[in-house]
């Protein structure tokens, strides 16, 4: 493994400008937990040097500062976008990200250590942005009740995004943190099938457990939206799938919905594949069409998802202007039967 190859901003490819290795070598300790939960597990626990990290300025993200206690995911989510970023360890991208899982163990001192600096503005810093900060290893380490304590104590706003349901064990200290700050918590959604949900985000919890977290934020008066990410061309984007998710989105209470169609980045675009060719064969041909100017569905493709979700948003009223009236949609919402993708052009 090349610890000496990790720099601070991790979407940055190697070779662009990371220079500053964020370990010491000679301050990981590997374990290999053998408990059923974590069977298959390793664990690499490393004291960093940094933990605040800035977004290259070429990124489209819409924030500037990130916090990742985490690298690498048992999630396990098949198309994750960040299984580029473990090949710079010379780890694995593939069952490598999600089973060998990098722990920064002082991340929440580091971050204290920060927030105190007299350079430091106060910036918003966003959190789950590479991998999930709230996956099951977080349940071991508990480092995110270190770090949204230091935000707390200093007024830091800040914003989780998430599929773990373990936030909800920190609900009262973002509750304490939201009286003092803003706070803003996004649960990911992108479709509420069962199969597919198993086999390609098999690490995950179920996507109504998801929205359960939603309904549990909200409840207690904490805002949550949903980044309702990734749609899967012709698995997840059927008119009826996408009526049936974003209704059971607005039925949870959640404050936006904001739909994201898939992308496959490298590292990514080859584990998604395999994935494919083993589970939909029939499909490898349409998606290499689709994806074959790059790692993002053409434009046309993604307005249109954008549109319909936006439709739908409306009329099953999620939004400030609705707050309320969605929440009186009946919760247990049954998928809809599913036909086949009326995507043809391809
Ligand atoms: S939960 Fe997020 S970070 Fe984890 S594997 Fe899935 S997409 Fe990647």
């Amino acid at each position: 493994m090349r610890w000496d190859n990790l720099a601070e901003n991790d979407p940055v490819p190697p070779g662009a400008g990371r220079a500053a290795a964020l370990f010491d070598a000679d301050a990981v300790v590997t374990r290999t937990v053998d408990t059923p939960e974590f069977r298959g597990v390793t664990f690499h626990e490393v004291r960093a040097r940094s933990i605040v990290n800035r977004v290259p300025g070429v990124s489209r993200m819409p924030f500037e500062w990130t916090v990742n206690p985490y690298r690498g995911c048992t999630h396990a989510c098949v198309y994750c976008f960040a299984r580029k970023t473990h090949s710079y360890l010379d780890l694995d991208t593939g069952l490598g990200f999600d089973s060998q899982i990098v722990v920064k163990v002082n991340a929440p001192e580091l971050l204290r250590r920060h927030l105190a600096s007299g350079r430091w503005q106060g910036a918003h810093i966003a959190m789950g942005t590479n991998v999930d900060c709230y996956q099951r290893a977080e349940g071991r380490y508990r480092l995110m009740p270190g770090i949204i304590e230091a935000l707390r104590d200093h007024a830091n706003p800040f914003s989780i995004l998430t599929k773990g349901t373990l936030i909800l064990r920190d609900l009262e200290l973002l509750q304490q943190a939201s009286e003092v700050t803003h706070v803003g918590i996004s649960v990911s959604v992108g479709f509420l099938d069962d199969a597919l949900w198993r086999t390609v985000e098999p690490g995950t919890p179920a996507p109504e457990r998801r929205l359960d977290v939603v309904r549990t934020l909200t409840d207690h008066g904490i805002g949550c939206g949903v980044l309702m990410a990734p749609v899967i061309p012709f698995l997840g984007d059927h008119p009826d799938q996408l009526r049936a998710t974003v209704r059971a989105i607005a039925a949870s209470g959640a404050t936006s919905v904001t739909p994201l169609v898939l992308h496959l980045r490298p590292g990514a675009r080859e584990w998604f594949m395999a994935w494919l060719a083993e589970h939909h064969p029939h499909l490898v041909r349409r998606y290499e069409r689709l994806y074959a100017e790059g790692a993002y569905a053409p434009k046309w493709y993604q307005r249109r998802i954008t549109r319909q979700v936006h439709d739908l948003a409306t009329e099953f009223g999620i939004g400030p202007a609705h707050r309320g009236a969605a929440r009186r949609i009946p919760q247990r919402v049954e998928p809809e039967p599913v036909g086949p993708t009326q995507l043809t052009l391809l």
